[in-house]
């Protein structure tokens, strides 16, 4: 557990900068593939908050945006249990849906929710997720944006906690303890 009293230092792996050109990149392909849509995005909470509002933002093309609110996680460690804190509000039948994801680890979680989202019959269900651990899959789900393809590290920053703290870093990086 981090608390306010420890020391920590965080490596960079995502700077800010590269963040902000990759999420033009991935709004711009959305924006083109969705010219003439039905679009509803779909944020989850909380992780995504912060990639939502930046792709959204840049995003040149009509869109309502929900949320829902969904948990797997006990500190690092996916529990593999999906539990829906708050689900999403819009009536999905018939529209195309874009999930928007903070991170795809085991791909439990994206899974469980296309299958929420297909139980609403939309006319189309995509993901556009902001970091891929394509190595740590025990789900074959579908990626159809990713921002940046990554390791089996645990990160922080740009939307992502640990424990709740880390947040509001503009970057994404692993974190590193010391004087303990
Ligand atoms: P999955 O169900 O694919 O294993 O995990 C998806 C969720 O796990 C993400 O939405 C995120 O909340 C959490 N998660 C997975 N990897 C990380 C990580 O490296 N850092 C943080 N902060 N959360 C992660």
């Amino acid at each position: 557990m981090i608390n306010s009293k420890q020391n920590y230092t965080v490596e960079i792996l995502f700077q800010e900068r590269q963040i902000q050109k990759k999420i033009f990149e991935v709004s711009s392909k959305v924006s083109q593939d969705y010219k003439d849509k039905d679009l509803v995005i779909v944020a989850v909470l909380n992780g995504s908050f912060i990639f939502c509002a930046d792709l959204v933002r840049n995003l040149d093309v009509r869109c309502s945006i929900d949320f829902i609110q969904v948990s797997s996680y006990v500190g690092t460690q996916s529990q593999g249990k999906m539990q829906v804190i708050s689900g999403f509000k819009e009536d999905l039948t018939g529209k195309d849906v874009l999930i928007v994801e903070d991170i795809v680890d085991t791909g439990i979680t994206l899974d469980f929710l296309i299958s929420e989202i297909s139980s609403k019959k939309p006319n189309s269900i995509k993901a556009c997720v902001f970091l891929d651990k394509k190595c740590a899959r025990k789900k074959e789900v579908p990626v159809n944006y990713s921002c940046f393809e990554m390791g089996n590290d645990f990160v922080v920053g740009y939307g992502l906690d640990y424990s709740g703290f880390f947040r509001q870093l503009p970057y994404v990086g692993r974190i590193k303890e010391f004087g303990k």
